[in-house]
């Protein structure tokens, strides 16, 4: 056991209630204790040095060092250090930020709301989505369709929407209004010989016959990651969107994109709205918006929505919504310099210029005999460890084989994150083309070492 001063004693960890462990486990275990930043590395309280291979929760888009965004809340701080939005005040880097944020945004967005996390984002998100449809005179159409295995956030509302299982157990979560449509992901959804555009088709069809089912004068909206993050780093099927996006439109249902991962540049655009060819009602903004160096979430809305729900606040005096630190200036200075970062170095081209070394780095994983397919679009990638690859079996749940890859990385100072049976990697937008080699390097010792180590276990198939 370690003796450093930073260790904590069995009954200071159980004081900490982590979000996502397994709690008694925790109580056993040593924390990785992060004192520092550099870069893209990440220093713990021994003085290791890892390369944040998912920077952090996907938003530490700048790494962990960039001066300009401490010294950008240290500035705030000393001028106007709080202030909100309500009636209708409002601090001016407030104002300031969202000409940015307007001037960079999909087309049609120019209405913002903010918040401080991508839930309370999501959250107002399925607010307005009643407050519209009643402020419209059609008060039952109000259900939501969001698709197996998406995250929007784990409030009481958003975890509804959220359709990973573990969110849901006994949470007595989603609740009845809040349908999931199939799950995009092609390696375990497409049937055998089916091309993209076909499972594409299919996915699009049988969120129509849901909505025919349900009715479509019940269904106000449907929910979309462009890419999804937590379900497993799933890019959707080419044609996709646009099969989907004509549904919605036949039947009137606004279409909200959760932007709070792929906002900002890491698929290789700004907004994966742009990828993708989005034209959604709402789009859903958090994380990178500041680099996640303070929280901030925004909520931007089309006109078609703003206008419904501008005339409803002055029928009821005013929009009952809004919470303390809406449009709190310290994040939003951050936020504003963030952007204008991202504008110096061009990000966007940064991304595009690393994609294909990315995308083939990952892929040379797939000689490893517990790596099914490797996936990956602008800087952000998932590896499904499988057990068999002919058959794309899953090793038992018990064996927590990408757990295990993880813990292997991280053994060769690399953090990723495995999300069920996925390895997602998803680097700080400002990684150097050497940095991303070694971040390759590490990641297929650790796949090799969790392969000698399921080996040994017996759990692999001979070769
Ligand atoms: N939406 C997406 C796509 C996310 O990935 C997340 C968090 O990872 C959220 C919403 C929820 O954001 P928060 O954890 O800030 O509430």
């Amino acid at each position: 056991m370690s003796s450093h001063p930073n260790s904590l004693s069995a009954i200071d960890r159980a004081h900490i209630v982590h979000p996502y462990a397994n709690l008694r486990a925790n109580e056993q275990g040593q924390p990785l204790i992060v004192s520092r930043g550099d870069g893209v590395f990440v220093i713990d309280d021994q003085g290791r040095r890892y390369i944040e291979g998912v920077a952090a929760l996907w938003y530490a888009s700048l790494g962990f060092s960039e001066n300009r965004l401490a010294e950008a809340a240290y500035r705030q701080m000393r001028t106007l250090p709080c202030y909100h939005a309500f009636g209708n005040k409002i601090s001016d880097v407030t104002v300031e930020l969202t000409q940015r944020l307007i001037a960079i945004a999909p087309a049609g967005l120019r209405h913002v709301f903010y918040s401080s996390s991508g839930s309370e984002a999501n959250d107002t998100a399925m607010k307005i989505v009643r407050y519209y449809n009643n402020a419209l005179g059609r008060p039952q159409k109000k259900k939501i369709i969001s698709r197996h295995f998406a995250y929007h956030g784990t409030t009481l509302a958003t975890s509804s929407l959220t359709g990973v299982p573990r969110n849901h157990f006994d949470f007595d979560v989603p609740a009845p209004d809040v349908l999931h449509a199939d799950f995009p992901g092609a390696y375990r959804g497409a049937r055998p010989g089916e091309s993209e555009e076909e499972f594409a088709s299919r996915l699009a069809e049988s969120l129509e016959a849901l909505i025919l089912r349900e009715g479509a004068e019940n269904i106000a909206a449907f929910w979309a990651e462009p890419v999804m993050g937590v379900g497993g780093v799933i890019i959707p099927p080419r044609t996709y969107f646009d099969k989907v996006q004509a549904v919605l439109r036949r039947h009137d249902i606004l279409f909200v994109v959760d932007e709070v991962i792929s906002g900002f540049g890491r698929l290789g655009d700004m907004f994966g709205s742009t990828t993708f060819g989005l034209e959604p009602d709402m789009v859903v903004l958090a994380k990178a918006l500041t680099s996640g160096y303070l929280p901030m979430s925004a909520l931007l809305m089309n006109d078609r929505v703003y206008d419904a729900v501008a005339d409803n606040s002055v029928r009821h005096g005013v929009l009952g919504h809004g919470y303390t630190y809406t449009a709190h200036p310290a994040p939003a200075a951050v936020a504003l310099e963030t952007l204008k970062i991202y504008e110096e170095l061009d990000i966007v081209s940064r991304v595009r210029a690393l994609a294909p070394r990315f995308k083939q780095g990952l892929q040379e994983t797939m000689t490893s005999s517990i790596v099914g397919e490797a996936r990956a679009i602008g800087l952000i990638g998932g590896l499904e460890i499988v057990a068999d690859k002919a058959t794309k079996a899953k090793f038992p749940p018990e064996v927590a084989a990408a757990k295990l890859v993880e813990m292997k990385c991280l053994d060769h100072g690399l953090i990723l994150r495995a999300l069920g049976d996925v390895l997602a990697i998803s680097p700080p937008l400002i990684i150097s083309g050497e940095e991303l080699e070694d971040l390759l390097r590490r990641l297929k010792l650790g796949l090799a070492d969790a392969e000698r180590d399921l080996a040994g276990r017996g759990l692999m198939k001979a070769a």
